[in-house]
């Protein structure tokens, strides 16, 4: 075999193990998610029960509640829009995103509903 074909076996090598671990990384990225959203539906699933077998609230007025608030970035499309805010301290606008500043570092507090 000639240097060449070993050298260059040997990057395909290295490029096939960086796309298998992009590739678990991607997976493990999905597998997080999906707990997340599991553990956030079973959540939800708490509340509205508790909604409304203790409080009364019956599935025509959650399913206006969740239009209202699908509409209120302006689009009804079944999703959520965080807008973005401006920083207390340097007043620059900021990705919700992000818990501080990445301008000037100060700490934000989101609201959780916002
Ligand atoms: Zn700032």
């Amino acid at each position: 075999m000639s240097m060449f074909w070993h050298l260059s076996n040997r990057r395909y090598d290295s490029q096939a193990g960086d796309a298998s671990s992009a590739a678990r990384k991607a997976t493990t990225s999905v597998e997080e998610l999906e707990n997340r959203l599991d553990r956030s539906m079973l959540a939800c699933e708490a509340m509205w029960s508790i909604m409304r077998d203790k409080l009364g609230v019956g599935e025509e007025e959650l399913v206006d509640r969740i239009n209202e608030i699908d509409l209120s970035d302006g689009r009804l499309d079944g999703k959520v829009r965080k807008t973005a805010v401006s920083c207390p301290k340097c007043n620059r606008t900021i990705s919700p995103r992000f818990p501080k500043c990445m301008y000037c570092g100060q700490p934000i507090v989101h609201d959780p509903f916002a």
